[in-house]
């Protein structure tokens, strides 16, 4: 098979190294803070099996048939009405279209926006399935400049000022993985003033809106958006459960013909039984009450393991503190390098994921992420003490 001649995209490195690490991380004995599973405990399986047998009891040929590209109708109304009561926005059922994850939206966008060596502005770091979703339209990346409260807006003026390549610029404001970082009021104002006047296209990702725990909730980029500019990624799989498969994009109208294309060209369109049980549920079930449960269940987990670093991790270390979300991110002194750390990590039966890889020039080697929502309360703790120690040790 060594003659097998593949496209030059399939070429670039596709973070096959953080897939072996992880890979010993699926050991029962370890205590893997790596993954950023949602808790299965929460998932409504009993209401799903519900939601099931009404969809193919009353509608099931409808529900095995093929459907519209962009969505049934229904189903991007309500999405519509929960992105304009949550998220502050002004959208219509014809602004969205329906999505396999939010992630299938993130390739999409490459397929869109990317010519070979064109620019995508990122915060630093960023979510890594995002630059993987990328990576195969040949982009070159700038990270921004990206402080406590996320992407720094001097900077990214000036970018934008010297360099006309760049073709859209990528960002994770509500509690950011893998940063935990969220973006203040003024922040995301001046964000979107800003690509107004450049004309260049953001793609807002926001998993983790909804899932704060404490704070005033902010209103979305895409609220601000008067002209356009923004591309708003939405997604059930942190609200309800991933298995499904559902997300969805909100764009202008002629932004979104772009991705409707991509989605007959791609795989037709999303699962009509998945589009149908999950819009089921959110006409007979209250989804507001679920959130709620699985946000107090996070809050317990983030609390804990930041009591828990507090107490347990030595001086020099640096940690975020999360409003929300999923992850948290910590700086450990330059002398150490993560990704070499997480080998005696997994000696010790535990792990993270070493932040190298959410740097698109993989410059920095001193940051890992930690997931707290997979993660019951005993194992945070011991989890947690696990690491201290090796950093203890590395900084003898
Ligand atoms: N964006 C971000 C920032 C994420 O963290 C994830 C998944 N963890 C996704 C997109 C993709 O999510 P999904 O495809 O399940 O909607």
């Amino acid at each position: 098979m060594k003659e097998v001649k593949y496209a030059k995209r399939m070429m670039v490195e596709g973070g096959s190294e953080i897939s072996d690490i992880l890979a010993l991380t699926a050991k029962p004995e370890v205590i893997s803070f790596a993954g950023g599973l949602p808790a299965p405990e929460l998932f409504p399986v009993a209401d799903m099996k519900r939601m099931a047998n009404e969809v193919l009891d009353e509608v099931g040929t409808v529900a095995l048939q093929y459907s519209s590209a962009q969505g049934f109708p229904k189903f991007r109304q309500q999405i519509a009405n929960r992105m304009n009561a949550k998220q502050k926005t002004k959208v219509a059922a014809d602004d969205i279209l329906v999505t396999s994850g939010s992630q299938q939206a993130l390739e999409f966008s490459g397929k869109i926006f990317l010519d070979e060596g064109d620019v995508i502005l990122c915060e630093s770091p960023t979510y890594l399935g995002a630059l993987n979703a990328f990576n195969g339209y040949g982009p070159k990346y700038i990270e921004v400049e990206t402080d406590e409260d996320g992407m720094n807006m001097e900077a990214l003026e000036k970018v934008l000022q010297t360099t006309d390549r760049v073709k859209m610029i990528y960002v994770i404001p509500d509690f950011q993985n893998p940063t935990g970082r969220t973006w203040p009021l003024e922040k995301r104002k001046k964000f979107v003033e800003l690509i107004t006047k450049y004309k260049v296209v953001a793609l807002e990702d926001n998993p983790y809106g909804e899932l704060r725990y404490e704070g005033e909730f902010l209103p979305s980029l895409k609220s601000f958006d008067k002209e356009g500019y923004v591309v708003y990624l939405g997604t059930f799989s942190k609200i309800l459960c991933p298995g499904y498969r559902l997300g969805w994009v909100c764009a202008s109208p002629e932004i979104l013909a772009k991705y409707i294309r991509c989605k007959e060209d791609g795989d037709l369109q999303t699962s009509t039984i998945s589009q149908l049980e999950v819009s089921r549920y959110l006409d007979e079930c209250d989804v507001d009450a679920h959130v709620l449960e699985i946000r107090a269940l996070y809050k317990k987990r983030r609390d804990l393991m930041l009591k828990t670093i507090e107490e347990e991790f030595p001086e020099g270390v640096k940690w975020t503190h999360p409003e929300g979300g999923l992850f948290m991110w910590v700086t450990v002194p330059e002398s150490i390098n993560t990704t070499e750390m997480m080998k005696k990590c997994v000696d010790n039966n535990v792990a993270y994921v070493p932040g190298v890889a959410f740097y698109p020039g993989r410059t920095k080697t001193n940051n890992f992420r930690l997931n707290y929502s997979n993660m019951d309360e005993e194992r945070i703790v011991i989890g947690i003490k696990r690491i201290a120690e090796v950093i203890k040790n590395e900084l003898k």
